[in-house]
């Protein structure tokens, strides 16, 4: 029988077929034993592989620190085949995953023992329209962006770091410095193509199946996969004017900040801490004008209270600021940090609270806790913020991201248990982790994390994905089934 892709069942390993999946001895079955028993893998568009290579790389994330084996992986030829994996996971107790750009840090896209579906063999871009665009899942922010900016055109909201999948940052949340004025990428979203755990294809919208939307989008996987998005997109200006004002003083800093986001002139605001001589830290604040000639850029309020001989500012094109990152990542992959573990640490803190919560926690950070990455700390507009499984504080609020590069995975246990403590001390101010880092969480942790909206989320998970199938990686529910 020829090989081609269409008429095989199931995917190529090694020079073998894997026709089937014995859920006795949790093992494939090759052609000669799919004869004996076994449930037979649907006919599928793409590839289902378990060589090691697949498998090597779906065992690892950019936190490398976890790494669980699954026993293969779905490079889907088409939404259907997500849909008949699902439904073949659950009839024979498996569980599944979507993997992106395999950028989390913690295994939240990994399998022991089951299916990781690669999104990136789904990366189609739709046509672009004045204010919309519909794309797979498997797209890179960073794809979409050159295809709409030739079009003068920009997705509102990007977020730092561009090479993440369209469905991996929906599933979370996406914030970037934009979002101080138009909320998180999930609060950017017109509609959804959902693979749900029952294994159906479904369409969502704020007002179609707002159930399935509203649990899909910062959803974690857990009630559905993402196949496609459909993305609001914005007018694009061609330049953009970068201003850093520096603070040795934490309060300074935080009341500049709250002052700036208020004002709202900039269209992007983000800030960071920066490490000074003396081994302590100074903050900075990012904040960018975004304009056309012979437009020009906001200037700085006059009512700062920065060290204005430290002032900077940076004229560059649009595009070049959305890909700023880039030279840093190549320097960090030249350098090999990028291949080493990440025991990243993502908060969102109460403006309220952030003074005592950051100048505690600040207080005892040196630069070996962050072996040299960023620290991010900028503030939100609460009133923004939408969609309900994007857990944030009550009122206005502070990122803090601690993106830890360490080099030596000796430091990692450590690193790890420090996390554990700065979340203990968050949720005792009424923040909430940003579930993009490696904190060691039980499905206790989350029951809390999710608060009053957890019944609603558990009532749909129990309803879109009945056998537990999808995404355990997170750790979110205890086990049921499979
Ligand atoms: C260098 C770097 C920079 C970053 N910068 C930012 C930033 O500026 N702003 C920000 O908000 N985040 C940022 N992140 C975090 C990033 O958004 C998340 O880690 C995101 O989940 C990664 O996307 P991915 O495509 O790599 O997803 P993966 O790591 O592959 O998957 C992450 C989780 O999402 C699930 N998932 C993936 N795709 C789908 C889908 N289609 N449907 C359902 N579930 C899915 C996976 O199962 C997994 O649980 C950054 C991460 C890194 C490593």
């Amino acid at each position: 029988m020829a090989l081609s892709r269409r008429n095989v069942l199931g995917g190529v390993l090694a020079g073998g077929l894997l026709f089937g999946f014995d859920p006795v001895r949790r093992s494939w079955l090759g052609e000669a034993a799919a004869g004996f028993g076994g449930n037979h893998v649907p006919r599928l568009d793409g590839t289902l592989r378990a060589d090691s290579a697949a498998i090597t790389e779906a065992s690892d994330d950019f936190g490398h620190i976890v790494h669980r084996t699954p026993i293969a992986v779905l490079e889907p030829g088409s939404v259907e085949d997500i849909a008949k994996m699902v439904r073949y996971a659950r009839q024979n107790k498996l569980k599944i995953a979507m993997r992106g750009q395999g950028h989390a840090t913690y295994g939240q896209a990994q399998v022991q023992g089951g299916i990781v579906i690669q999104s990136s063999a789904l990366a189609a871009i739709g046509q672009i329209k004045r204010d919309r665009v519909t794309v797979d899942a498997g797209v890179q922010w960073a794809d979409l962006l050159r295809a709409t900016y030739a079009q003068g055109l920009t997705p509102p909201v990007l977020t730092d770091y561009l090479e993440l999948s369209v469905g991996g940052t929906l599933s979370l949340g996406g914030i970037g410095g934009a979002a101080s004025h138009h909320g998180a990428q999930v609060d950017n979203v017109i509609e959804l193509e959902v693979v749900t755990g029952r294994g159906d294809i479904e369409t969502c919208s704020r007002e179609r199946n707002p159930g399935l939307f509203e649990a899909a989008l910062a959803g974690l996987g857990q009630c559905g996969i993402i196949t496609k998005a459909t993305v609001k997109l914005v007018p694009a200006k061609t330049n953009v004017t970068v201003y850093n004002l520096y603070y040795t003083d934490l309060t300074t800093y935080v009341a500049d900040q709250r002052k700036i986001l208020a004002d709202g002139r900039f269209d992007y605001l983000e800030g960071s801490l920066v490490s000074n001589a003396t081994g302590g830290w100074d903050y900075t604040i990012e904040a960018a004008s975004f304009y056309s000639p012979p437009g020009s850029a906001a200037s700085i309020p006059t009512d700062l209270s920065d060290d204005q001989t430290r002032r900077t500012q940076l004229d560059e094109s649009y595009l070049d600021f959305a890909f700023r990152i880039e030279p840093l990542v190549g320097l960090l992959k030249t350098i090999g940090l990028w291949a080493t573990p990440h025991p990243w640490y993502a908060a969102f803190v109460p403006a309220s609270k952030v003074v005592d919560y950051i100048g505690d926690l600040v207080s005892g950070l040196t630069i070996a806790d962050t072996g040299g990455g960023p620290v991010l700390f900028y503030p939100f507009k609460r009133s923004l913020l939408h969609a309900p499984l994007l857990r944030v504080p009550d009122e206005d609020f502070f990122t803090f991201n601690l993106l830890r590069f360490p080099g030596d995975p000796t430091v990692v246990p450590g690193q790890l248990a420090q996390n554990r403590m700065f979340y203990d001390d968050l949720v005792d101010v009424g923040g909430h982790q940003y579930p993009l880092g490696s904190i060691p969480l039980t499905p206790e942790d989350w029951k809390k994390h999710y608060g009053r909206a957890y019944p609603i989320f558990a009532a749909a998970k129990a309803w879109f994905d009945p056998d537990d199938v999808l995404t355990p990686g997170q750790g979110i529910f205890p086990q049921r089934r499979c």
